[in-house]
């Protein structure tokens, strides 16, 4: 059957019975001839916002993607789907970039990725001139933006290309979140005029918990045990050397883990990835160096053993976890002694004082984020500037409330000290006003005559200090990072200043870590039936070595959603096989018979099976 709209390509080649929030919409969009810009977190799905209109309409999609591993996984998987898909780079030799050239202009291809490099060349111009272009999409689009974190200069060029094509629709994705990344794409991709998607930056299926570090490596050790006896994680570390010695501990320990850091020679760094890419290797203990071309979706957990230097790294990292929509969990330990280490890491930083300060201020919103006693999903989209009712019911915070004290008086002496003293002074001046200490530079300020001077006595310069962080992290006083300036009030600080509003801090953290581990939710790898355990854990194997057989990722032959679902529903014919969700036609003819003999629990031979 030829498949004619979205839901069918949908449902035929990707195994899907419905699309996610957007996905249509955007697809149409493009479908329609417009310009799309697609902003949606990891995990969401954007790939198929373009491959779906790329197999629909005539002519073939041209992909630019700047990540080259990426390019390789994804045309894999397209092909193990049977859509018609390619990749252009320079791990290619001149003649198999020839042969895909024929391909294209012989209207044999779909899908071409190709790397911004190679489009600006003039070989691959002259061949775009002889094919049939249906669109163009242009993935990781924040790459185009000084300000994103992964500016790649060939992508100001890509519009010299664009442009030749006015009536081809482009479409522009990112997860990128900040708003003055997005504007700079619209702008420097020349897409003022794009139909806007943003999808919800919530990844439910995140479960997020965070304590104070004591014995870090123990703690994590715990962690690891209890809750991921099995399946892929990553460790995010500070420094290089952190991550080789708390590799080499964890395999002492017998947790199967490698490090991963820009220090390493390039080919042991690149065999340690492709190691955990394949599930060879369990864990990977990295620093920030590992992320950008990790695309395994069945990561189970993402922990920082050390705190990352903003809310957004945060976010980004966090985000690798559970892009199969699985549960998965976001582990972080923290200390003070991170925060100076990172502070002093500022200090030396090139740049001026104005970039410093900002850098500070981002990362006391994530210590006030740890500190929070608020849901954390709630607080986590708050900063993004999204709105969320809060008891999320799978965070630390909403399942082990915490203990607090009502902060409402002590949030009022603060704000009422931020506005007293005009709204321009950060967290250390203004606690030496609340303290009433005479220095030299609140006399010069005058600020020994105000009525908030003094009235804080009753608690110590580090409460004070979490306080400010608390109510930063709570929306209760905002920082403008334009400017070298303190913080201000927010629609949110007047009703607490006019006891409308409660507050609550958090009270004791030694008391919490306790409740932490008598309730810690179920384990993530765990069936409440025994029989669908034992099979998914026969599914992996048998998925591993089909894997090893024809040399892909296990995940591009099914990922473990997909795995699970088998196991749990267990399909005794090829018609119960091809509902599962990710077994699309293609993939049901090619895998079934194996597939349906380990569910009825024989011996699968892949050897044979491949050689029939
Ligand atoms: P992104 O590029 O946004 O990080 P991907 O395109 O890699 O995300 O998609 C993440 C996962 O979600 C993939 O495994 C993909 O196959 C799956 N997926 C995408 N769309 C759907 C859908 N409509 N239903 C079920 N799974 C989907
Ligand atoms: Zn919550």
């Amino acid at each position: 059957m030829m498949a004619q709209n979205p839901l069918e390509v949908l449902r035929k080649y990707f195994g899907y019975g419905d699309f996610r929030e957007n996905q249509l919409e955007i697809i149409e969009k493009v479908l329609n001839g417009e310009d799309a810009f697609v902003l949606m977190p990891t995990g969401s799905g954007k790939s198929i916002c373009y491959q779906i209109p790329a197999i629909l309409c005539r002519g073939m999609g041209i992909i630019i993607s700047p990540l080259i591993a990426l390019m390789e996984d994804q045309v894999k998987a397209l092909q193990q789907n049977g859509v018609k898909a390619a990749y252009l780079n320079s791990t290619l030799s001149f003649q198999e970039g020839r042969n895909i050239q024929r391909r294209a202009a012989t209207g044999n291809l779909d899908v071409l990725y190709v790397a911004p490099e190679r489009l600006l060349t003039g070989d691959f111009q002259q061949f775009l001139g002889h094919v049939d272009i249906g669109l163009f999409a242009i993935d990781e689009a924040h790459c185009v933006s000084q300000w994103g974190h992964d500016f790649r200069p060939e992508y100001l060029r890509i519009n010299e290309v664009t442009r030749r094509f006015p009536h081809t629709p482009r479409i522009a994705l990112t997860a990128t979140a900040d708003v003055v990344t997005q504007k700079d794409i619209l702008d420097k991709l020349d897409l003022r005029r794009a139909k806007v998607f943003i999808s919800s930056f919530d990844r439910p299926n995140i479960q997020y918990h965070v304590q104070v570090k004591n014995r870090d490596k123990h703690q994590l050790l715990d962690f690891i045990r209890s809750k991921h006896p099995e399946g892929s994680g990553i460790v995010y570390a500070r420094t290089r050397k952190r991550t080789e010695s708390i590799a080499a501990w964890l395999c002492q320990q017998g947790v199967d883990a490698m490090p991963y850091h820009a220090g390493l020679p390039p080919e042991v760094r690149m065999e340690n990835q492709k190691r955990f890419q394949e599930d060879l290797t369990r864990v990977i203990v990295a620093t920030i160096a590992f992320g950008m071309g990790i695309d395994k979706p069945d990561v189970r957990f993402v922990a920082h053993v050390d705190l990352p230097a903003s809310m957004e790294a945060y976010y980004q990292e966090t985000g690798r976890a559970g892009r199969d929509g699985l549960p998965a969990d976001a582990w972080m330990v923290y200390s003070i002694s991170d925060v100076t280490a990172l502070r002093r890491l500022f200090e030396l930083s090139q740049g001026s004082d104005e970039f410093k300060n900002i850098l500070r201020q981002k990362l006391d919103a994530l210590l006030g984020y740890c500190e929070s006693t608020v849901c954390r999903r709630k607080l986590i989209l708050n900063y993004f500037g999204e709105t969320h009712a809060g008891a999320c019911n799978t965070c630390d915070n909403c399942l082990n409330p915490i203990e607090t004290w009502d902060g409402t008086i002590a949030a009022q002496k603060a704000l009422s000290c931020v506005y007293r003293t005009g709204e321009r002074f950060g967290a250390g001046y203004l606690i030496s006003v609340l303290m009433g200490e005479h220095t030299l530079r609140i006399q010069q300020w005058r600020h020994d005559r105000i009525k908030t001077f003094g009235v804080g006595q009753d608690l110590d310069r580090t409460t004070w200090m979490s306080v400010f962080r608390q109510l930063l992290s709570a929306g209760l006083i905002s920082v403008d990072m334009g400017q070298i300036s303190g913080f201000r009030l927010t629609d949110d600080s007047w009703k607490v200043l006019r006891g409308e509003k409660e507050v609550w801090f958090r009270k004791d953290e030694h008391k919490t870590k306790e409740r932490v581990k008598k309730q810690s939710p179920p384990k993530m790898d765990t069936f409440k039936n025994e029989s669908a355990q034992v099979l998914f854990s026969a599914l992996r194997k048998l998925r591993l070595d089909i894997s090893n057989h024809l040399n892909i990722p296990p995940y591009i032959v099914f990922n473990d959603r997909t795995l699970r679902e088998m196991a749990m529903v267990k399909p005794k014919n090829i018609h119960e096989f091809v509902m599962i969700n990710g077994v699309g036609e293609i993939k049901a003819e090619r895998y079934a018979d194996i597939f349906l003999a380990c569910v009825r629990g024989e011996e699968v031979d892949v050897k044979a099976f491949f050689k029939r």
